[in-house]
């Protein structure tokens, strides 16, 4: 079991790691005083797997678990769900001192978060992520959001968790776009920010797609560590955090011009990282070699070759519409791995010709 302590200015917490822990998740849920009930938020899919032991746990600590089932996929963060989740909260007279529960993905937590963080001003949150993008990433450091149809993660907040309980060997069932989606995610922490992960990634290439799960540990717990100190500097993304988005000014683009039904999440942050890799040697901050090496890394992953880009003029249209979006292109690059530097006023034709030169 690995303790990453998230250490956000008046909200620390701690992130516990470790195989076989919704089992024990009694002994690993913080002091919540007064709390009576843990209301977990889940679908069915993950109910069915993983909501009983968690829920004899909770009993354990004296707290009645209620289940709340929401619709499975990205549909579930509206704000139509978050009301039927505030009409059940009220139903079930839940009070300011109990928990809400995420039990699940980045969907669960991003809605749970927000119902927690705005049910009666605020109640506490627990995050228990079940897959690697949520381990990794979703669930750490309290961006809590819902959708419009206008556009991804609109509405929101900022609340932090009281603890996260990120159990590998829940990774195990998911299915393995899922799991590759969320290689993704640790692929652009191991390039951008942590030379071992990256050596973990390029030397145990099997244990890592073969889900072993000492390896799982030691590489969610080294993500959830490089996130939580930049979240710690850096809480309401604006300026470091800004890193943690090194492959996802491309990403969200292309999955803007999907409407988000094309390429998973993970693909599309694959596509923006070997872009930004490009770019990066392009406009002459990183070295050649830079985009090989990445390219290589991904394809050893199962993330190699996303098909072809849609048109330039397309892309750049999509970058504009990009909620982080200011005058000018601004790009995570890298001077070399785990060397990232914030590029503002990237050059519009540079772009449009490393997009061109783009398979
Ligand atoms: P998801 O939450 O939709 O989960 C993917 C699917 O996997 C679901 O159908 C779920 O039922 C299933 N599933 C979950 N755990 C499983 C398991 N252990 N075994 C079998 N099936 C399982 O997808 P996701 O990729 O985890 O999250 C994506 C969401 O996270 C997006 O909405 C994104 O905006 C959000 N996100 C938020 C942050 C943040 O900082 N708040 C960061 C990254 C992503």
């Amino acid at each position: 079991m690995i303790r990453v302590p998230a250490r956000v200015p008046g909200h620390d917490y701690e992130v516990v790691i470790g195989d076989n822990l919704l089992l024990q998740a009694d002994a690993h849920l913080p002091g919540l005083p007064g709390a009576e009930k843990a209301f977990v938020v889940a679908d069915q899919e993950v109910a069915s797997r993983y909501l009983e032991p968690l829920a004899r746990a909770i009993g354990r600590r004296s707290l009645t678990p209620i289940h709340i089932p929401i619709p499975r996929g990205e549909e579930a963060k509206s704000l139509q769900v978050a009301d039927a989740l505030y009409r059940q909260l009220a139903l079930q007279e839940a009070h300011r001192a109990d928990a809400i529960v995420a039990l699940g993905g980045g969907v669960a937590g991003d809605l749970a978060g927000f119902v927690a963080a705005t049910y009666m001003r605020g109640l506490p949150f627990v995050q228990v992520p079940t897959t690697l993008t949520a381990q990794v990433d979703a669930a750490i450091g309290g961006k809590t959001a819902v959708n419009l149809p206008e556009g991804k993660n609109l509405v929101g907040s900022f609340h932090q968790p009281v603890a996260v309980l990120a159990d590998v060997s829940t990774l195990t069932t998911l299915p393995d776009r899922e799991f590759r989606s969320g290689l993704a995610e640790v692929a652009k922490y191991a390039l951008s920010l942590d030379p071992d992960l990256l050596e973990i990634l390029e030397a145990r290439t099997g244990d890592v797609i073969g889900r072993e799960r000492s390896t799982l540990q030691e590489i969610v717990a080294r993500c959830v560590s490089a996130k939580a100190q930049i979240v710690a500097a850096d809480e309401r993304d604006e300026g470091r955090r800004m890193v943690l988005n090194y492959g996802h000014t491309l990403g969200h683009a292309l999955e803007r011009i999907d409407s988000f039904s094309g390429r998973s999440h993970g693909e599309a942050v694959a596509e923006g990282m070997v872009f930004a890799a490009k770019l990066s040697e392009q406009v002459g901050v990183a070295r050649p070699g830079l985009c090989n090496r990445t390219q290589r890394l991904l394809k050893s992953l199962g993330l190699g070759g996303g098909g072809s880009l849609p048109s330039a003029e397309q892309v750049l249209e999509a970058m504009r519409l990009d909620k982080k979006y200011r005058a000018g292109m601004r790009f995570v690059l890298l001077e070399d791995v785990c060397r990232p530097r914030i590029v503002e006023d990237v050059p519009e034709d540079v772009v449009r010709e490393t997009l061109e030169g783009s398979p």
